[in-house]
């Protein structure tokens, strides 16, 4: 049996309860039926079977995912394991949510289903995520309560925020003891923005100055190896880089994957199966077929044109790009389909945000030397075992599928 791992974002709704400026969702009021959860399971099912894959991620996101309820996850969820656990297969199921709609009844689904942890999102400062009434403010306000709420209950959380200008003109230290000190998380993650979907007023907020967000994230890194890193605070992608470098297990998002394609797909709750939640919710033209229509999950991935030019891209790159000369070619393998589709209107090119990713990578090595320089005078161990274990929630592996974009949630 294959060690591989097929992870799916799951989107059972396109509809949300709030109203965020950069969204690049069409919210559509539809929902995944609990009548074809049996054939959706069957299909993951029968597609793990074909690729002798054990275990498959199931990211739940949406929209909001929590306008579900908690019991539709207890039924779904009890259908998805007892299917895997007779066909000798496992879903690990993690959950993306804006928070706003927990309350204590979501408790015991989230510690039974979803490991005791949740991914959520909150940009510093928050311009951006807002109530139907009321705005960012009370947005913030609502969140933090919920935070709170959910924090007291044990919950492991982990925190996405989408860099804007805001994020770089407040600076790395404000940015830093924002998440650490005023929200109390100790696992969050920064994400690159990029214009999903159609353009829209705010993007030109999130086009930043590569040079400016170079600087913004070399900082933080330094800030969070400083203050954080011994201290059992997480800040993505920064610690899988850290453990990239040192030689250690490394879970490296996906923008920096050998291939996505590889690894990802996207159902949304039409059964609209695509590579990622940004290309199911914004690019129509990428879509790979309909797992209710098409039958064969398998097939259709293997036969899907627009599935082919993801495929195809890394070799592309090799030949029309300067990747191949990259010394961190090894690490970033070109980037970010969609980041570049959003930027270029074509993913055969390598990411915009090379240039940002080598101040990044450069920055990780450097303190992965020390680090290591260290543990060899010293004899200790990692203060960190980050890459080992299970994850926390979506806020490591699954935030990174969703980075920057206004993040589905
Ligand atoms: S970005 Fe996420 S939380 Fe905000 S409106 Fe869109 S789906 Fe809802
Ligand atoms: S966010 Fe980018 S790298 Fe990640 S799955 Fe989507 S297209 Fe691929
Ligand atoms: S850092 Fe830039 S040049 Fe190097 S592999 Fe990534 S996209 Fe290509």
């Amino acid at each position: 049996m294959s060690s591989r791992v097929f992870s799916v974002i799951l989107l059972p709704t396109a509809e949300c309860n709030v109203a965020c400026t950069y969204c690049f969702e069409n919210k559509e009021p539809h929902r995944l039926p609990m009548l074809l959860v049996p054939l959706l399971t069957r299909q993951l099912l029968d597609h793990l079977e074909h690729e002798d894959i054990e275990e498959c991620e199931i990211y739940w996101q949406g929209g909001e995912a929590m306008i579900m309820g908690p019991a539709w996850f207890v039924e779904a969820g009890k259908i998805m394991n007892d299917a895997a656990a007779a066909r000798g297969k496992r879903f690990t199921h993690y959950l993306q949510t804006n928070l706003i709609s927990y309350s204590p009844a979501w408790n015991d689904v989230l510690f039974s289903l979803f490991g005791g942890s949740l991914g959520t999102s909150m940009d510093f400062p928050n311009h951006h995520r807002k109530l139907f009434k009321g705005g960012a403010e009370a947005y913030s306000a609502t969140w933090r309560k919920r935070l709170l709420q959910a924090q007291e209950a044990g919950l492991e959380i982990g925190v996405i925020a989408v860099l804007h200008q805001g994020s770089l003109d407040a600076g790395p230290d404000l940015f830093y003891r924002h998440y650490t000190e005023e929200l109390g998380v100790s696992s969050f993650q920064v994400n690159t923005p990029f214009p999903g979907g159609p353009a829209q007023a705010v993007a030109a907020e999130f086009d930043l100055d590569k040079a400016a967000l170079s600087e913004f994230l070399s900082g933080l890194f330094d800030i969070w190896m400083e203050r954080g890193y011994h201290h059992g605070i997480k800040v993505g992608p920064f610690d899988s880089l850290i453990d990239h470098f040192t030689g250690a297990p490394a879970r490296l998002p996906c923008i920096w994957k050998e291939n996505c394609s590889n690894q990802f797909i996207s159902v949304d709750s039409k059964g609209t199966v695509a590579q990622c939640d940004c290309w199911v919710t914004s690019y129509p033209e990428s879509f790979f077929g309909n797992v209710f229509r098409d039958g064969d999950l398998t097939k259709m991935l293997r036969t899907s044109p627009a599935r082919r030019e993801f495929i195809e891209r890394p070799k592309h790159l090799m030949e029309h790009e300067d990747c191949l000369s990259c010394r961190f070619l090894s690490i970033c393998h070109g980037g970010c389909p969609v980041r570049t589709y959003s930027a270029l209107g074509t993913m055969l090119a390598k990411d915009p945000y090379c240039e940002v990713y080598k101040a990044v990578f450069s920055r990780a090595e450097i303190h992965s030397r020390s680090l290591l320089r260290r543990r060899f005078l010293t004899g200790s161990k990692p203060a960190n075992s980050f890459g080992t274990g299970r994850m926390t929630a979506p806020a490591v592996e699954l935030a990174e599928k969703n980075a920057g974009s206004p993040v589905n949630d």
